[in-house]
């Protein structure tokens, strides 16, 4: 199955909590902080992404939108 995340990077605390869980290490950490001052999460290898939301289920910010191809 494919899957799109989209972080908001405003409300990302930058607590790698998505990044650590990501079975397919979709996920990185930006190097630009955001207007918090955090260094937030960025789907930098998205092509990898599964659409299985452990990362949004991870995340204690509510930062993360899934998606997912139908087949
Ligand atoms: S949906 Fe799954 S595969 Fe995609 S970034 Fe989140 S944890 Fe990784
Ligand atoms: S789990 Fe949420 S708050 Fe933590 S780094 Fe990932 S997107 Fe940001």
């Amino acid at each position: 199955m494919k899957g799109k995340i989209i972080v908001d990077r405003e409300l990302c605390k930058g607590c790698k909590y998505c990044v650590m869980s990501c079975p397919k290490e979709v996920i990185v950490i930006e190097k630009r902080f955001n207007k918090n001052g955090y260094f937030p999460a960025c789907p930098e290898y998205i092509e990898k992404c599964t659409g299985c939301a452990i990362c949004a289920q991870m995340c204690p910010e509510i930062a993360i939108e899934v998606w997912r191809e139908e087949d």
